[in-house]
């Protein structure tokens, strides 16, 4: 058995924004039952609470540029999974996770550089860990300040550091004052370090400190080590390839299963599919589409509405859309620019297309149960986590052969297109759009999908197998 330390930014079912939450809250227990013991360390946000929260720890120091910042450890113990919130209201007490009405808040650096120096505290004071793995450019900063500020404590530097890259799209750049801010030296500030194009790059630190990397899925590991995936990072990731590992995203069907969910009208399984008829009605309406809509297609989405999920695809297509036998239904928030072509859409065609702005899981799963169709057109896609939900859902996806979702669609249980052009797109929409008329076929799609298994355990089993092969080097 392994100690693991875990860090990051979002945990469901604590905190979430988006699939990096999901997999904090299930890859732990995943590794709890393979055998491994686990602890996960994040912000204690406002509004992240339960009553089975304890005080683990007052006043656990954090020194940081000669202040000392003073941080409470909170904790809770679920499924063998020890979780820990580092209470520090200055920095986490906000009216927003990462931003406020619109702008990132203008300390990030500071306040996820805390939560990686609380976390360190915390493996020096409270429990030290065989594994630090960390997520994601928030937590990136945990190696960089492993080596260089307490490259002399043996405590610390014992431990193994692994990275996972959740997305390579965000990667924490802040100005140069930022390298002094964080009582980094200044020869890190290098393009061989975390310099880059002139900005501190949290993640690149990250990338170069870690003894090994992980990405979420095999497909994205290899994509980002080329100019067209790797953000200008390619090359360091090509240089570290020897120790870049890509290992698929799990899914944690205790929350994502149509014969279990409480948040739909009714449940179905593989072998009893009346109860998602129920679910479509129920869409139809609650967002006041026509009764019509029953005999057609019904497309869902749920999406952050970012550039990366294709949105600019569907804005070239959404007129001839309009033309075809389907219903289109988005719930999602993020760019106004794609909030607003959603609103507008609904306001030119009512009958043809629903929207919800906004964040709501309930709604996210009686999307994915009443839909026919799900629709992920994403220019890039790490793992993605929506088109597994599909495929358990009866719900076939129509992807982008891109990262994860070319991992786990294939043609018999979704839709595949390649090229990032509205033309493939619109494509093979139409070519689901006739498949579903076929209405034997498409139930053994449906099933086809239904049957896959994406379940955690697997992909524990690669993370040991990976914290053991650490260990022994
Ligand atoms: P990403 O992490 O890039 O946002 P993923 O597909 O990996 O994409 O994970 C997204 C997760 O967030 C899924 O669990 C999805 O259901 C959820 N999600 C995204 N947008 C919304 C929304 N507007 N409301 C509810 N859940 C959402």
């Amino acid at each position: 058995m392994s100690k693991i330390l875990m860090v990051a930014s979002e945990v469901a079912p604590f905190l979430k924004t988006g699939g990096l939450a999901d997999v904090m809250g299930s890859l732990p227990a995943a590794l709890v039952r393979a055998g491994e013991s686990v602890t996960v360390v994040m912000p204690r946000y406002r509004g992240v609470d339960a009553p089975d929260f304890y005080r683990l720890r007052e006043d656990l120091p954090v020194w940081l540029n000669g202040f000392r910042h003073r941080t409470d450890i909170d904790a809770c113990d679920r499924d063998g999974v020890r979780y820990l919130f580092v209470d520090a209201p200055w920095f986490y007490n906000r009216d927003g996770v990462y931003s406020s009405g619109g702008k990132d808040w203008g300390d990030n650096h500071i306040r996820y550089g805390v939560l990686c120096l609380a976390a360190l505290a915390i493996a020096r004071e409270i429990e030290s860990p065989d594994i630090f793995h960390v997520h994601d450019w928030q937590a990136a900063l945990l190696p960089v300040y492993q080596k260089s500020w307490f490259g002399g404590d043996p405590r610390l530097m014992r431990a193994r550091t692994l990275l996972t890259i959740h997305n390579l799209g965000y990667q924490g750049q802040f100005g140069p004052e930022a390298m002094g801010e964080l009582g980094l030296e200044q020869r890190l500030f290098d393009a061989g370090e975390m310099e880059f194009h002139g900005q501190v790059n949290l993640l690149k630190g990250g990338l170069v400190a870690s003894d090994w990397l992980t990405t979420v899925s095999p497909t994205y590991g290899r994509e980002i080590q080329t100019p067209e995936y790797g953000f200008g990072l390619d090359g360091l990731l090509r240089a570290r390839s020897g120790n870049l590992t890509g290992i698929l995203n799990g899914v944690d069907y205790r929350d994502w299963d149509p014969a279990t969910d409480r948040f739909l009208p009714a449940n179905y399984s593989p072998e009893e599919l009346s109860g998602k008829l129920a679910c479509k009605r129920d869409l139809i309406e609650y967002f006041g589409l026509p009764p019509e809509a029953m005999e057609r297609p019904l497309i869902g989405i749920v999406s952050r509405f970012a550039e990366q999920k294709g949105f600019d695809l569907i804005e070239h297509i959404a007129g001839a859309l309009a033309d075809e036998p389907m219903t289109l239904i988005a719930l999602g928030s993020g760019s106004p620019h794609w909030e607003n072509m959603f609103r507008n859409l609904t306001t030119w065609r009512p009958d043809k297309f629903a929207h919800w702005i906004g964040f709501s899981n309930e709604m996210a799963h009686r999307i994915e149960a009443g839909s026919d169709i799900f629709l992920m057109p994403s220019r890039y896609e790490p793992c993605g986590l929506n088109q597994i939900y599909s495929l358990k859902y009866g719900t076939p996806p129509i992807v982008r052969a891109t990262g994860g979702l070319d991992d786990t669609i294939e043609e018999g249980t979704g839709f595949k297109f390649h090229e990032h052009s509205p033309d493939a797109l619109l494509e093979t929409v139409r070519y689901a759009i006739r498949t579903w008329f076929d209405r034997d076929g498409w139930q053994d799609r449906m099933k086809r999908g239904m049957a896959k298994d994406f379940s955690w355990d697997q992909s524990a089993r690669a993370y040991q197998d990976l914290y053991s092969h650490l260990l022994t080097r």
